[in-house]
């Protein structure tokens, strides 16, 4: 039987700590009936819908949203962590399992009414989208959907992006 996108990540115990299994996309992008495979499916969904821009997460997002971008003919938005943009930004901060982190996107990268894709290599808590999708609303884009590669369901990401009227887009679960 051929390969599916799942079958080409790594799982590795025990990073970045004791008990986490991390789930290691550089397999996936390193080969390419792999990597091409799940560029595709990432945009099944949307074919035919209007996209004007690519927003990519920090940091394998940037790599899975220049091929999405490259693909759509569209341009590439960064959101990275906070203190890496170098120009004007605004932040939003959300919560992780202890304290909290912000994400960045510069102000001017989305225009107001801009239809807007954003992707990612995994979704666990749903914490990172969210600020991300937060940050292209209040930059006045409409977010049209999040596309994942990785969702990990146990840890209600799915259900936070519903709850914030997104259409979220996954191509495997671990659990
Ligand atoms: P969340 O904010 O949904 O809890 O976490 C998602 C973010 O953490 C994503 O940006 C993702 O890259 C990263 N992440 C967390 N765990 C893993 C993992 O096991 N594998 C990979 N590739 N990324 C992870």
């Amino acid at each position: 039987m051929s390969k599916s996108v799942r079958d080409y990540i790594r799982s590795i115990v025990d990073f970045p700590h004791e008990g986490i299994i991390f789930r290691d996309v550089t397999t996936l992008f390193a080969d390419a009936r792999g990597f091409r495979m799940a560029i595709d499916q990432l945009l099944t969904p949307y074919a035919g819908m209007r996209i004007d821009k690519v927003v990519g997460l920090e940091a394998r997002g940037f790599i899975i949203g220049g091929a999405v971008a490259h693909q759509l003919s569209t341009g590439f938005v960064p959101i990275r962590k906070k203190g890496k943009l170098p120009g004007t930004v605004i932040s939003e901060a959300y919560q992780l399992e202890y304290g909290e982190a912000v994400m960045e996107i510069h102000d001017d990268a989305l225009a107001a009414g801009e239809r807007v894709l954003i992707v990612d290599d995994l979704l666990a808590t749903g914490g990172t989208a969210g600020a991300g999708i937060t940050l292209c609303r209040r930059l006045g884009a409409e977010v049209v959907g999040c596309a994942f590669i990785i969702d990990l369901p146990e840890l209600g990401g799915r259900r936070l992006l519903e709850a914030m009227d997104m259409p979220v887009h996954v191509l495997c679960e671990f659990e």
